[in-house]
């Protein structure tokens, strides 16, 4: 087996439940802190079962990126993230100038800890703005303020400057209820205005159960038509192109030098290790998602500890590895997009057979090829920026049913 050089740490704990959110998460109130405060047993015990879980796995190969996410990880405390990371690092090892990115919350740490994060050996901060306006926030149940959120900036920022930080990010939501494009231009200033080197943008989808889901079935919710949204996208493209971005992933732009390495990871179809309750891990191609609540997360990790881990690697072969709508999927995301060639060779095809289907691909795909939405260069086949991206969805369908439509696409 080849083991990952990256690694996915989930931390479950939220203040609370945001109206649109359906993660896996526990909310554990407003006053909730990592060390001594309230929901402090709970993540305390949480963290033994991570730990172990770690130290359960292969040793494998030293990291070379790692991302501890969530929930709200920054509620954790600057001790509790450097024992974690220690016991990563004692089991692993991290390669020289691996990244190592931590999710942090605007209304959950202040100058002093933010240094304790940087000193437990973070060096990329994903900062979950959402918005900059104060009453959006509130209507997206969020706790913090747009006062808590420029402070984290200028935090954050200025870490940045002294080059205590290799990058950070700015996560905005973008086709909220009620946005329109002045609003929207507005947020877009704001969020250049602190000069992140990367922005995560990514569109509000309405999921069951949540308050918004809710919301919507009783009418209440007005989200932008589809002509707003798809100008909102575009001007979101334009306005990040002109002050120097770089869209390397469909809801992803960096200037030159910090695309997220650990994403890329997810995008390139590559292995990961995942630990954590509701964590998802893939190796060898193959996924598997840990169990959702803590119980159930528990037994699985008593389950593993007395069967082994090569009893669960074992459980890995009875799964497929990546599809080809995985691969699809995940590679038309990228600003490079996928060698459907090299795609279709890993599946033993061979040149006669991958040049009569990729002619036949490129004629369903006419209309999209001939205004505009995709292109080729070579077997490399890409979306545009902001056309093609903007309709990713429509084209990944397109693909997926000529896909199915052959009679024998799976091996040679
Ligand atoms: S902070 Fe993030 S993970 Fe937690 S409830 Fe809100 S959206 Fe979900």
């Amino acid at each position: 087996m080849k083991y990952p050089q990256s690694a996915y740490l989930h931390i479950p704990f939220c203040h609370r439940r945001c109206f649109y959110c359906d993660f896996p998460v526990v909310p554990l109130g407003d006053k909730a802190n990592g060390e001594n405060g309230p929901g402090s047993s709970s993540i305390n015990s949480y963290l033994k079962l991570l730990h172990k879980e770690i130290k359960l796995a292969p040793k494998g190969i030293s990291l070379s990126t790692i991302y501890i996410g969530g929930g709200t990880p920054s509620l954790l405390s600057p001790n509790q993230i450097s024992k974690l990371l220690n016991v990563l690092r004692d089991h692993f090892g991290f390669k020289y100038g691996a990244e190592i990115t931590l999710e942090i919350d605007p209304a959950s740490f202040d100058e002093v800890s933010l240094e304790g994060f940087l000193d437990a050996g973070i060096n990329r901060l994903s900062l979950g703005a959402q918005s900059f306006d104060d009453c959006v926030l509130k209507k997206l149940g969020r706790r913090h303020t747009f006062k808590d959120l420029s402070d984290a900036c200028y935090l954050i920022g200025a870490s940045f400057s002294k080059g205590k930080l290799l990058s950070w990010s700015l996560d905005l939501i973008q086709n909220l209820p009620g946005q329109e494009l002045i609003s929207w231009k507005d947020q877009i200033e704001r969020a250049v205005s602190f000069n992140p080197p990367h922005l995560s943008i990514y569109d509000l989808s309405i999921e069951k159960g949540t308050v918004f889901e809710k919301r919507q079935r009783r009418g209440e919710l007005f989200l932008p038509n589809d002509e707003v949204s798809a100008d909102i996208s575009k001007m979101t493209s334009k306005m990040l192109k002109s002050a120097g971005f770089s869209r390397y992933e469909i809801s992803n732009y960096a200037l030159p030098g910090h695309a997220s390495r650990h994403n890329r990871v997810y995008w390139s179809a590559s292995d990961w290790w995942g630990f954590g309750q509701g964590a998802t891990s893939c190796l060898s191609g193959k996924r598997l998602s840990r169990p959702r609540t803590r119980e159930t997360y528990k037994n699985w990790i008593e389950s593993v500890e007395s069967k082994g881990y090569d009893q669960f690697f074992k459980s890995f072969d009875q799964k497929p590895s990546f599809s080809f709508d995985d691969m699809i999927i995940v590679g038309l995301r990228r600003r490079e997009g996928i060698d459907l060639k090299e795609l279709l060779k890993s599946l033993g095809w061979n040149d006669i057979r991958i040049d009569q289907n990729l002619n036949e691909l490129r004629f369903k795909l006419k209309d999209q090829f001939d205004i505009g939405l995709i292109k080729q260069i070579g077997y490399r086949f890409y979306l545009t920026d902001p056309d093609g991206m903007d309709l990713s969805n429509q084209i990944i369908v397109e693909i997926l049913l000529w896909w199915e439509s052959l009679n024998d696409f799976s091996v040679a």
